[in-house]
């Protein structure tokens, strides 16, 4: 870039009167990619004088969060809506409803996810070895979590299945479940989970009956603690 145009602004690069990109400056300065780019840009028809911040995701240019997050993940369809309220409504502690929302919204720290994001590990499932671990596998496909699945008697509602991702399976799952069933589910999960860091940092190897255990006596703890109210002393750290 010329020195002198190391302050330049962008109205520079514009005809303000008739408040359009100036083609000519924006031949002399820029390749035909960046013109074009630049050129794409809207420019308001209203001038006021002053430049504002305008989040073009709001009707009001507003940044909101929820705006954000319905850019990043689409917009919810009725079914969606639907599954994120029984989720939020089941009573399981908050850090495992937690956790199933970071499982549903593929955001789990598993091997494929770092080695997508260039973490030098191996993407093999530490457990079976045979399939790569991604979310699906370490909570639904891998050969452990199926025998968890079958010994709590959920192996039909939450079967093997050739859904993508751990929202699709768990919506079809609570869809076909009792309250209790998808606390159950919830509780299955989130054991899994705890039981393949437990594997990975530690080496130590659960049992299906080890870790249906540790989930219930956690369960039974945290609702204990619900019935005593918040101020009790007995209220575990969850
Ligand atoms: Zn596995």
């Amino acid at each position: 870039m010329p020195k002198d145009l190391a302050n330049a602004t962008v109205n520079g690069l514009m005809e303000t009167e008739n408040r359009k990109w100036d083609e000519d400056i924006l031949v002399d300065l820029f390749n035909d990619r960046d013109r074009d780019l630049i050129k794409q840009i809207p420019l308001s028809s209203q001038y006021t004088g002053k430049d504002n911040w305008y989040w073009i995701f709001d009707g009001n240019g507003d940044f909101t969060v929820r705006s954000t997050y319905r850019q990043i993940h689409g917009e919810q369809t009725r079914e969606d809506r639907k599954f994120w309220m029984r989720l939020w409504g089941i009573k399981l502690p908050g850090k495992m409803l937690n956790f199933i929302w970071r499982a549903c919204i593929n955001v789990l720290p598993t091997k494929t996810a770092l080695a997508n994001k260039n973490v030098e590990v191996v993407k093999a499932c530490s457990w079976c070895h045979v399939c790569n671990e991604d979310a699906v596998h370490a909570l639904i496909t891998c050969c452990f979590a199926r025998e968890m699945w079958n010994l709590v008697g959920l192996q039909r509602v939450v079967p093997v299945s050739d859904r993508y991702n751990v929202l699709q399976i768990l919506k079809d799952a609570f869809n076909s479940s009792t309250t209790e069933q998808c606390v159950q589910i919830g509780l299955m999960c989130w054991s899994l989970w705890i039981r393949r860091n437990t594997w990975i940092w530690d080496r130590k190897a659960m049992s299906t009956f080890g870790v249906n255990a540790m989930a219930l006596n956690l369960f039974q703890d945290w609702q204990r603690a619900q019935e005593d109210g918040p101020g009790s002393k007995k209220r575990p750290q969850l």
